[in-house]
């Protein structure tokens, strides 16, 4: 994948609907089985995420693990820009999200969402389904569990196999969420969305 380095963090270069055309061929794909369970973890990373990677080493091995890395924000584009090299522009997990319901319409998918509070999951949930058909949501919770309901929470995603996950806990919560459970989670593609949820709830 053509890829520019900022302070270690390999972004990739595609343009936003490049990336949501990456990801609509994952979700369609057949779903990795057995040593291959993995799924296609993609990082939206703003320049606290590529900071903090370099002062954290769980971060840096969870960046380094990434399937995909955005750049989210514009931060990203101007720090690429700065050392003489080219990213097209932002890819943020909100566009990536809005992209891929609105190709729903042509191509299906099925979808768990997990993040936000109660009343916020759940109203974000109501207006996907009402606004877009072909997004099948199989599952959600909200964002605020710890201990036995993180394992249950995991467990019900693992048993309603969605093609993708997205997680609103938070950067860079959502992307340890994502990495701890990627065994058990029998995604296709998962993502962190940021504060998506509150914003598509209104
Ligand atoms: N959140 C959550 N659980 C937590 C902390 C945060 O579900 O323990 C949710 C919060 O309700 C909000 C989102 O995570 O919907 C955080 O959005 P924010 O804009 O702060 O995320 P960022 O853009 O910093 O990744």
């Amino acid at each position: 994948m053509d890829s520019v380095k900022i302070l270690g963090v390999p972004f990739s270069r595609l343009t936003l609907s490049d990336t949501v055309k990456l990801l609509q061929g994952k979700l369609e794909g057949e779903r990795a089985e057995g040593a291959q369970r993995g799924l296609f973890h993609l990082i939206t990373a703003n320049p606290e995420i590529v900071m903090a990677a370099n002062q954290q080493p769980r971060l840096r091995e969870i960046v380094d693990a990434a399937d995909l890395i955005t750049p989210d924000g514009i931060g990203v584009v101007l720090a690429a820009k700065w050392q003489g090299t080219h990213i097209p522009e932002r890819v943020t997990g909100y566009d990536l999200l809005i992209g891929l319901f609105e190709g729903a319409a042509v191509r299906g998918f099925s979808l768990y969402v997990v993040g936000a509070d109660e009343e916020t999951n759940a109203k974000a949930v109501d207006i996907i389904k009402d606004k877009y058909a072909g997004v099948n949501v199989v599952g959600r919770h909200n964002g605020y569990f710890k201990g036995n309901q993180e394992t249950a929470l995991v467990a019900d995603i693992g048993r309603k196999q969605p093609d993708l996950l997205i997680v609103a806990l938070g950067a860079p919560n959502a992307e340890k969420f994502i990495y701890k459970h990627k065994n058990s989670l029998n995604a296709k593609v998962a993502f962190g969305v940021g504060g998506s949820l509150d914003v598509i709830a209104g």
